[in-house]
């Protein structure tokens, strides 16, 4: 494997980050470039419903990567989100979404930001600048990575690019958007046989800011109540998890995605950050936030200017 140009999302992964590495490895081999996708771990519900609607298998996963490996990142550029040995790969280029930060090169790269509601968007128009045919698998791939990071565009990090896209590729994916996208959704919402330790592990990130270390957990949900039946499993795996990596806050958001609201869980030393950050003040350490859904543009720069 150490010769072949891998590329792959953050650890773990949500839809975005595995159909666009997909995606970035049909447009690559259509160009002519030999590249493989790869993952940092399970596959989740909503992507496993992309996969079967497709009938196609998931990346190979990938624990860590040797040095000087070449890499393509897609939906992240930090290292803490990213594959075990990266400080000594070769990254190649980036392609993403998020703000940049702890992030840092020794050669010269390709850098591919945009602020879109998500990465697929960025390809898609790689597609198009490329002149390259978009064909059924990769509409699907990137118009269901769109309605999973958009919430069906209507998360406020929607933008009119991840719209336009989404409508541009619908033909093509030959799919019925409302339909496919809120099923797929909800396949995500299905969260009965996860374990609560493997529940807050669905979507965590870890976040770091001059030295403080901060986790942001998100779990989709058709029923908030449904979730906080586990809330004393919930909290103690929580506090399990602070301590073992040493973080200052923990929040876990639990969002409704037909309502698009959370109700967040927040514990750690500097859970004071909340009311200064949204002016809620927690009570029995939780907080129901209206209109928050995104995480990247909602919850991580409020906690990050605060904390
Ligand atoms: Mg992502
Ligand atoms: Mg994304
Ligand atoms: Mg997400």
């Amino acid at each position: 494997m150490e010769n072949e140009v891998l590329i792959f999302g953050h650890k773990n992964p949500d839809t975005d980050s595995i159909c666009s590495s997909m995606v970035h490895e049909i447009l690559d081999r259509k160009n002519g470039w030999k590249t493989k996708a790869v993952r940092l771990g399970n596959i989740n519900k909503e992507t496993q419903y992309v996969l079967n609607y497709l009938g196609i298998e998931a990346p190979e996963l990938i624990e860590r990567v040797e040095e000087g490996q070449s890499v393509l990142l897609v939906d992240h550029n930090e290292f803490k989100q990213s594959v075990e040995g990266i400080e000594k790969a070769k990254i190649v280029s980036v392609t993403d979404h998020h703000k940049i930060a702890n992030f840092e090169t020794s050669e010269p790269l390709y850098y591919l930001a945009k602020p879109y509601g998500c990465t697929a968007t960025i390809l898609y128009e790689q597609f198009k600048n490329l002149g390259v045919e978009i064909e059924k698998t990769e509409a699907v791939l990137m118009a269901s990575a769109i309605i999973s990071d958009t919430l069906l565009l209507k998360s406020p990090t929607t933008t009119q690019y991840d719209r336009k896209a989404l409508e541009e590729l619908t033909p093509i994916a030959d799919i019925n958007i409302q339909q496919y996208g809120l099923e797929m959704l909800k396949a995500g919402t299905d969260l009965d046989d996860f374990s609560v330790e493997e529940l807050i592990q669905i979507d965590a990130k870890e976040f770091e800011k001059n030295g403080v270390k901060f986790e942001i957990a998100q779990v989709n949900t058709v029923s908030i109540e449904d979730v906080l039946k586990r809330e004393a499993q919930l909290k103690e795996v929580i506090q399990k998890t602070i301590d073992e990596k040493g973080l200052s806050l923990y929040v876990l958001a639990i969002t409704d995605i037909l309502n698009s609201n959370s109700e967040i869980i927040a514990l750690g030393e500097k859970t004071g950050v909340i009311k200064v950050a949204f002016g809620k003040e927690l009570v029995d350490d939780k907080a129901f936030l209206e209109g928050v859904v995104s995480r990247k543009k909602q919850l991580l720069p409020e906690i990050d200017q605060n904390i």
